[in-house]
């Protein structure tokens, strides 16, 4: 194993890169601006002019690197290929072919961005220690990330581990961004949240300080909550029952050790987790039970780790 490894995680407006010791240990980190003009095709330039600046300084020579490891918000296919980056503009770019010969033939290895974050806390974060791993990202949408054996499942299509999108409710009137309806994302993301608190508050409702709210959050809810609101509690309870459920499907199918919730409301921390904890032990399939629930760790960074992972295997 060679001493250091890149990660890049290309996101529509920045590009977060960091470099690491193949032990784990992030060294640097910093941002560049993601150039998406000219159908995203200055991208990879950018990215390369990056990596060798910081090459440079180090005085890090191409030896060194046991690779790079870039993670973008679309689906990846076999062989590196990226298919469809909308916010990127990019559509058919070999990725790994193309920035490895920018940069001197290092290894390239590339992964869709909610599955390199899943494989980032598994190696540095909430679910160290653990190979089959069931990672979501609650934030504006639902994310999801599944490792299976210490590897990311990309699936066939690239649509491995999309959470968000199992269907909840048949019932839904509501379309959801995928074009389905009833979707997970439509009740478990932050903007899920605050549709069901719509929901409850136009209910006959106990008093609660989210009546004086103009505009409520997810925050907002659980912040409620934590302080014991009533009705909080119930808009926490339809979440978790359905983020429970959802959860317990997902477990029938890869039987993790762990699952392991990120994105900006997981911030709301260990009341979140026990109350999804708790409702998805009321569904699970007998043994599935057993699954352990933890807190991402990583923030944002998760990306950046599980990138570097991805040239480890
Ligand atoms: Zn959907």
């Amino acid at each position: 194993m060679r001493k250091y490894g890149f990660g890049v995680d290309v996101g529509g407006t920045t590009c977060k890169i960091g470099l690491f010791e193949t032990t784990g240990e992030l060294l640097d980190k910093w941002e560049i601006p993601t150039d998406t003009s000219d159908s995203g095709s200055h991208i990879l330039d950018d990215v390369a002019a990056a990596l060798k600046k910081k090459m440079a300084e180090k005085s890090i020579s191409a030896e060194d690197i046991q690779g790079i490891g870039i993670g973008v918000p679309g689906s990846v296919r076999g062989s590196g290929f990226v298919n469809v980056c909308v916010n990127l503009g990019w559509k058919n770019v070999p990725v790994e072919e193309e920035l490895s010969a920018k940069m001197d033939g290092i290894t390239v290895k590339v992964g869709n961005d909610a599955n390199v974050a899943a494989l980032g806390e598994m190696w540095q974060g909430g679910a160290k220690g653990y190979k089959d791993v069931v990672m979501v990202t609650l934030g504006t949408g639902v994310g999801g990330g599944i490792i299976i054996g210490g590897k990311i499942l990309a699936g066939a299509h690239g649509a491995g581990g999309e959470i968000g999108h199992i269907t909840m409710n048949p019932h839904e009137t509501d379309v959801c961004g995928c074009g389905r309806k009833g979707c997970l994302e439509q009740y478990s993301s932050a903007t899920g949240v605050v549709r069901l608190a719509k929901q409850v508050l136009a209910e006959k409702h106990e008093a609660s300080v989210l009546d004086d709210r103009t505009e409520v959050t997810a925050k907002d809810v659980f912040d409620a909550y934590k302080d014991g609101d009533s009705t909080a509690a119930k808009i926490v309870g339809k979440f978790a029952a359905l983020l429970g459920r959802g959860l317990s499907v997902v477990t029938c199918v890869v039987d993790p050790e762990i699952i392991v919730i990120g994105g900006g409301v997981s911030k709301a921390g260990q009341p979140l987790l026990d109350a999804v904890q708790k409702a998805y032990e009321k569904e699970a399939f007998s043994v599935c039970k057993e699954a352990k629930f933890a807190l991402a760790t990583l923030g944002n960074d998760a990306g950046i780790y599980g990138c570097v992972q991805l040239v480890l295997e």
